[in-house]
């Protein structure tokens, strides 16, 4: 008889997790390797030896044949060379399986072929990986074999970080130790971390291969440059959770199996609202594991949408007049003992603990909404965000109805006494159960949305890394953790001074809450009375970055100094630049070598056709094919002026001054030139045989997967 298919036997089975390192290294080792994991204990490199030792034995037992540091450049995605185990031939000329501790613990990567900003030049290429043993290593399985991947972070050689872990690492030190004194003050005295807690929703489009390969745009820049609408878009909204086709199934089924064999714990799938548009949440996890779990389920997806046929689409908006994928951050902060301090228990007007943390929250949100719409900020999310469609750029807050009438006591009367009561949900028909419901409703509209016991920072892209969202919520939060902290320290009667710091916050950022509908013309306007900023571009989110109040913050706990501020805007500006180059050069391309060939030949066609039935009966009626002609005729001309302008602008894109400078100009004047020429062929495309038509249609390629 078949095995079963078990998911508890396959779970975590390429992880070298806790219960491998308890089975694997002696009793003394496993705790002090505990010991720097769980509280952040000094690394030796007798200790580093033994476990690499168990490390190699355990992944060659798995079939691995290298190891890797698994790193996370500002490219966006990881980074791996891989190492062979074997050691230098013997004079037998037998070879070993070596891994010592100092190659776990350190890698030296070429620094200068990496995004830095600056920071380091071609002369000066010394960077360093360090081993992060907090996130776990793992046995990865592809073509290349089974490679043995350690989660690194990536730094310079002056120990500037190149990476997005490192800050990340920083974040979670920073949250810990300010919010460690809050619950001091509230009388813990047992819970000995606190540490964020991340759970990505992970939106993406899965296409057909076959088409994909048709698609130029698709190719180079993961989104389509051109494509009219489809007879049929999302307005039946008859995909969001609708029933699983059976080639979508199957991937979803390959794909939880390799999630669950790396330890990466999917748990939801459905379809999401545009046709096509899938997503994976997993539970929640710390917040440096989360992160490279996400960049493991990113990287899976699109491995294994190829052994289906199919190709994966990360993009933010990979279709226009359809919903771009996002990826909503789910973030909380609990303690080591299990404490969520986002919990507002059945009585949240009585849980001054909880209202401080959560005016904490308003307050870092208020402050820094800068910072955090440009954590969310990349090339694909500007069509998303401030683009009419889920969020709108503007950070606010949503708190639901409880929350809200409580802070609301604080603030009118000075005092909260009660909490509005979850009803309970009566259906009417009575074979169903009444059970009792959330306190709140949902708002989908919200950038930042309480969720019970979580906020859900919804701005993210679906391609982007969540290291960066997470780095300035930890922070943000650390920052107005230790502004209170400072206060009530020196308080005397703490009762008092809790009480009228909650409805001083509360009362001071208000206007960071918005409850209604984030979608709204009229929210545009009133967030604008209430100065809350409006950046509805990746360009015009970066100086954020740099302003003085960010260096202040980032600087005071640790997480970033100035210069690797500005490097990284440099890198954004960067990154910015040369995605919409290769845009345009895309669309050029496509234009040039492929619609406007086939448009001609349409014309060709149609003309002949003319003569053709002309010369057949003299006074038959050919207006519509003259008509067609004539239409068709009118947008090849614009097609063609409209190219030769995205010509000359990319080109005088090249002369700007690299950095702020071009981005600036890519944005301005490339971007619009773009839109021009995707004008007419869109048209063009409605008017075309489509026989003539020189890639897949939308409709081919969202509505037949
Ligand atoms: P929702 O219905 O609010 O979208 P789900 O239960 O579907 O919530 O969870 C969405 C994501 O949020 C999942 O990845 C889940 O693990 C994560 N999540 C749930 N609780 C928390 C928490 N306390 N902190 C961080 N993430 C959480
Ligand atoms: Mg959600």
């Amino acid at each position: 008889m078949s095995e079963v298919f078990s998911v508890s036997k396959i779970f975590g089975e390429d992880v070298f997790n806790d219960t491998v390192m308890k089975e694997r290294l002696p009793k003394k080792v496993y705790e002090e390797l505990r010991k720097v994991i769980d509280e952040g204990a000094e690394l030796s490199v007798g200790l580093a030896d033994v476990v690499a030792n168990a490390m190699k034995d355990w992944a060659i037992e798995k079939g691995a044949t290298h190891y890797t540091h698994w790193f996370q450049p500002l490219t966006g995605v990881t980074a791996e060379k891989h190492d062979s185990f074997i050691s230098a031939p013997k004079s037998d000329g037998k070879i070993l399986m070596e891994f010592s501790g100092k190659e776990l613990i350190k890698g030296e990567p070429d620094a200068s072929s990496f995004p830095s900003g600056g920071l380091r030049a071609t002369f000066e290429a010394r960077g360093y990986t360090a081993w992060d043993c907090t996130s776990p290593a793992f046995v990865k399985r592809d073509a290349t074999g089974a490679i043995l991947c350690i989660p690194t972070a990536f730094c310079s050689y002056t120990g500037e970080a190149l990476d997005k872990k490192t800050p990340l690492l920083r974040s979670m030190e920073a949250i810990n130790i300010q919010a460690l004194r809050i619950l001091r003050l509230f009388g813990n005295t047992t819970s000995k971390r606190v540490i964020p807690s991340v759970g990505p929703e992970q939106e993406y489009f899965l296409v057909d291969r076959e088409k994909y390969l048709k698609r130029k745009d698709l190719i180079f820049t993961g989104r389509t440059l051109f494509g009219a609408m489809p007879p049929k878009g999302q307005e039946l909204e008859d995909h969001y959770f609708g029933s699983i086709r059976e080639r979508i199934g199957a991937y979803m089924k390959d794909l939880n199996e390799e999630l669950w064999r790396l330890g990466v714990s999917a748990k939801t799938q459905h379809n999401e609202v545009a046709p096509a548009q899938h997503e994976l949440a997993p539970i929640y996890a710390q917040a440096n594991i989360a992160v490279d779990h996400n960049q493991i389920t990113m990287e899976t997806m699109k491995k294994v949408a190829g052994r289906h046929g199919m190709v994966c689409l990360l993009h933010e908006k990979p279709f226009a007049g359809v919903n771009g994928s996002g990826k909503h951050n789910n973030w909380s902060i609990t303690t080591d003992d299990g404490i969520n301090l986002l919990d507002p228990g059945k009585t949240p007007h009585e849980n001054k603990q909880f209202l401080l943390v959560l005016t904490a929250i308003m307050k870092a949100v208020d402050v820094h909404a800068d910072l955090l719409r440009e954590a969310a900020a990349n090339p694909g999310n500007d069509h998303r965000l401030g683009a009419n469609e889920a969020p709108p750029a503007i950070i606010s807050m949503f708190l639901g109805a409880q929350l809200q009438d409580v802070l609301g006591q604080l603030i009118n009367t000075g005092d909260a006494t009660s909490s509005i009561k979850a009803g309970k949900l009566k259906t009417g028909v009575s074979t169903l159960p009444d059970f009792r419901k959330d306190a709140t409703d949902r708002n989908r509209t919200s950038p930042f949305a309480f969720t019970g016991n979580k906020f859900e920072f919804r701005m993210v892209g679906s391609s982007d890394s969540v290291a960066s969202p997470n780095v300035v919520l930890n922070t943000i939060v650390a920052e107005a953790f230790c502004d209170i902290a400072d206060e009530l320290e020196k308080a005397e009667d703490l009762d008092i001074a809790v009480h009228d710091l909650i409805k001083k916050l509360a009362t001071e950022h208000q206007r960071i809450v918005f409850n209604g509908n984030g979608y709204a013309d009229e929210w545009v306007e009133e967030a604008e009375l209430r100065g809350l900023p409006n950046i509805k571009t990746m360009v015009d989110a970066i100086p954020a970055l740099t302003t003085k109040k960010a260096v202040n913050l980032f600087e005071k706990f640790g997480v970033f100094t100035e210069a690797e501020l500005q490097s990284r805007a440099e890198v954004q500006y960067e990154a910015y630049a040369k995605a919409i180059n290769i845009e345009a050069r895309a669309m050029t391309d496509i234009a040039g070598k492929q619609i406007i060939p086939a448009v001609i030949k349409a014309t060709t066609q149609l003309a002949e056709s003319i003569n053709a039935v002309t010369a057949a009966c003299g006074d038959a009626d050919v207006s519509v094919q003259q008509e067609l002609l004539a239409e068709t005729s009118v947008l090849l001309s614009e097609t063609k002026v409209a190219l030769a302008k995205l010509q000359d602008v990319t080109a005088e894109a090249a002369k700007k001054e690299e950095g702020k400078e071009r981005a600036v100009y890519f944005k301005d004047v490339v971007k619009p030139a773009m839109e021009e020429l995707r004008s007419p062929v869109d048209k063009l495309e409605m008017l075309v045989d489509k026989d003539l038509w020189p890639m897949p249609s939308y409709g081919d390629l969202i509505f037949e997967v």
